[in-house]
């Protein structure tokens, strides 16, 4: 099986991106993931999916992420069959900071993140140590 190109969209797409609100605290991104209605067919797959009931919408028919029940989990970014839903990309951000030659660009890496590089780089995967 393939692997799906998740779509992307920027922050600027989302008003009110950075207010609180719902499963939200001040100061955090909300709408960090979305439904695309051009791409979205109303399976329901992801609304079976996604465990905080954040997913509303009939079988046929568009349906829509309500970010204030919304923790951002992925699960129906991954899951659904269409590429339907997309995440906030600040990829073309970080590549123009890389760019730039009068930033200094400083970078952390998440543990998580550590464990997955690990195996790029020829480590057994984490289950298997
Ligand atoms: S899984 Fe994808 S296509 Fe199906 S209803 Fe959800 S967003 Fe739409
Ligand atoms: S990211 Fe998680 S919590 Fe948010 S709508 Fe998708 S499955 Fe539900």
């Amino acid at each position: 099986m393939g692997v799906m190109k998740i779509r992307t969209f920027r922050e600027i797409d989302v008003p009110n991106a950075r207010s609180g609100g719902g499963t939200y605290r001040p100061g955090e991104l909300r709408g960090i993931v979305r439904i695309n209605p051009n791409h979205c067919v109303g399976c329901d797959t992801c609304r079976k999916i996604c465990r905080t009931n954040a997913i509303e919408g009939e079988i046929g028919v568009t349906h829509r992420i309500n970010v204030d029940r919304c923790i951002i989990c992925g699960q129906c970014l991954i899951n659904c069959p269409f590429g339907a839903i997309e995440q906030m990309s600040f990829v073309d951000e970080v590549m123009q900071k890389l760019k730039d030659k009068d930033s200094l660009v400083v970078a952390i890496v998440a543990p998580a993140v550590r464990v997955a590089i690990a195996e790029e780089f020829g480590n057994l995967p984490a289950r298997l140590r």
